[in-house]
Order: C-alpha cells, then structure tokens, then sequence
C-alpha cells in the first residue's frame, strides 16, 4: 500500500477510535445523571439533591416551578421529556399527574417498606416523601384549646366572626375538603363549609402564613386551618409569637395529613437510577434532610422530626388514603364553590 492511503488509513481508524470514545463517554455521563422537574421550592431541594451528588457521584439536574406548570410542561414534552422524575407537593397533584398517565408504575420493595400504604399511590407510580399535617391554630390570648374539638365544630356559632381561612383555591383545601366529604359524606361537609364561611371574621387569604400572622394579631382571627409548617417557620423566627396548634379529630380519624412526594416519569429512560433515587430519599439522612428543610415530619415516624417539630408532640394522624384528595378533588371544588368559599 502507497504511504497516502495508508495515512488516509490510519486517519480514519484514530478518527472511528476518537467518535467512539466520545459516545462512550457522552452516553456514560448522560447515564450519571438524573431530571428532576420540582415544584418543591429550590432552597428545600438543592442541599438534598447535593447530598445525592457527593454520595452517588450521580449529576441531579432540576428544574423548578409550580406543579401545574410541570405537570403541563410534562404534557407537552410527551414521550421525549428529559424528566426522569416529578417531585411536587399534595397528593392531589400526584393523584392527577399519575392520572394524566404521567407517571409510571415502578417495583420497589424498598419503598413499599418504607411508606405506609395510605401515603403511596395503589399502582407505585407516586411515593409520599415527607408528611404536612393541616391543623387548627389559634390565638391562646383569645382561645381556650378546651373549646376546640374537630374541623367539623369550627362551623359552631361561637367562631362566628373568629375563624379565618385561606382560599378555597389552595389545593391544601381541597384536598382537606376531599378528605370531609369521605369522611362525612357530601351533605354534612357542605353544611360544615357553609357555616366555616358564615363564621369568617375577613374574607379568605391568599396564603397560610398570613391566616397564621392574623392570628398570632388576635385582632379579628382567634382560629384557622393551616399546614404546621408554616406555623413553625414563624415560630422559628419569633418563638414568642401567641399563636398555638391544635390537634382535631383526635377521638374520630385524626389530624389530616398530606404528602410532599414524587414519581418517575413516564418516559423515563433511566427507570432503575430514578428508582434508586426514590429509595435514597427514603433512607434516613435524606429523610432528616427533606422533612427538616421545610419543617415537615419525615414519612417514616421512626425517625425524630426537626426539635421545632418534636415540640408540638405526638397526635393522632389521618390514615384516609391520600388517592382520596384527588378522586373527589372536583366534587370537593363544587362543593366549596357552592357553599360559597371563595
Ligand atoms: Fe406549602
């Protein structure tokens, strides 16, 4: 053979050994790494997601914005989403991603372990991660916890112009109404939601904190509903601040409980690494870390929440089937509507 094919040769063969190696290396890197879509905050996610970088050597790469948001981008993206996971808080809204056929049943033992089976979807294809519990509050200035009982008697005339509630719009409140309407049935929650707003002191709030802050004032709210957490990042700050949590229905079915969860996308190609991510985040640090970030209780209640947490002590939690918030999500919505809360 002549020196020039040769050389062409051989040219070509470094050339083949280069793209392969690139591939290799391009696949390898594409393989250690995973797509979060969150609609849990950026500062409650990113210490954990670096916690799982430095241990796994995986690459997290996430994206956040509210639920509804994902859940359409998800949509959109159809079967060529990078999404391997969707990470988002209320089980009315994994109830419907997984509805919209967005999330993908997956084999776990691990996680069947590890969630009780109220607190995960009925075919695997959501996981609750870390528990919000949405509780009375009340101004213990204004209140004696001796006349709290149920959510149900905050539609007693004696909260007339003291209650104060966020708007029926949250998915918080949906979902807690779902969880009445299976409890109660549809006839008694409407009655309960017709005398809530009948006892309002001020029109409903835009957000929890704000139902708490007026409140802890006691100038016109001396009782709401809230999630706890939003009560201890106040208290956090302010650990005077007069407002106090009651446990409800603690001789009915307890305290209504939701999740913070996730699930792997449907179109997932690395099903088996956001499998194990889901595990990881089961196990205790990860646990400690995501319930702690937002002061929420870790889902396996072996495990102390943050002491902030542990202070409000042990009650008697809701073990309703969190499906629940979102098969009668749309008949909790009519429900509020036509009882009339905004
Ligand atoms: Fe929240």
């Amino acid at each position: 053979m002549n020196l020039k094919p040769r050389m062409i040769l051989i040219g070509c063969i470094i050339l083949a050994v280069a793209y392969g190696a690139f591939k290799w290396l391009n696949q390898a890197s594409v393989d250690n790494q995973l797509v979060v879509y969150s609609a849990r905050k950026e500062h409650l996610i990113k210490p954990i997601f670096d916690l799982y970088e430095k241990e796994t050597g995986f690459k997290v790469i996430y994206h956040t914005d509210k639920a509804g948001v994902l859940v359409e981008k998800l949509k959109q993206e159809g079967k060529h989403s990078p999404a391997d996971i969707l990470l988002t808080v209320d089980a009315g809204n994994l109830w419907h991603a997984a509805n919209m056929g967005l999330l993908k049943p997956v084999k776990s033992k691990k996680l069947l372990d590890r969630i009780p089976a109220h607190l995960r979807d009925k075919d695997n294809r959501w996981f609750g991660l870390s528990l919000r519990a949405r509780t009375i509050i009340y101004n213990p200035n204004k209140v004696d916890p001796k006349a709290l009982s149920t959510y149900a008697n905050l539609s007693d005339s004696k909260w007339k112009d003291r209650l104060c509630l966020r708007t029926s719009k949250k998915v918080y409140n949906q979902s807690l109404v779902a969880t009445l309407i299976h409890s109660l049935g549809e006839s008694t929650t409407h009655d309960v939601v017709q005398k809530w707003v009948k006892n309002l002191a001020l029109p409903v709030f835009s957000s929890d904190t704000k139902v708490a802050q007026a409140v802890a004032k006691g100038t016109r709210c001396h009782v709401g509903i809230v999630n706890t957490y939003y009560v201890g990042r106040l208290l956090k700050k302010s650990p005077d601040l007069p407002v106090a949590l009651f446990w409800p229905n603690q001789t009915i079915g307890g305290v209504h409980i939701n999740v913070s969860g996730a699930g792997v996308v449907h179109s997932s190609k690395r099903v088996d690494s956001a499998v194990r991510f889901l595990e990881w985040l089961t196990q205790d640090t990860a646990q400690k870390l995501f319930a702690d970030a937002n002061l929420e209780f870790p889902v396996s209640e072996s495990i102390k929440p943050h002491p902030i947490v542990q202070k409000w002590g042990p009650f008697k939690r809701s073990t309703v089937h969190l499906s629940v918030a979102g098969e009668l999500q749309r008949q909790a919505i009519k429900l509020m509507d036509g009882a009339g809360y905004l």
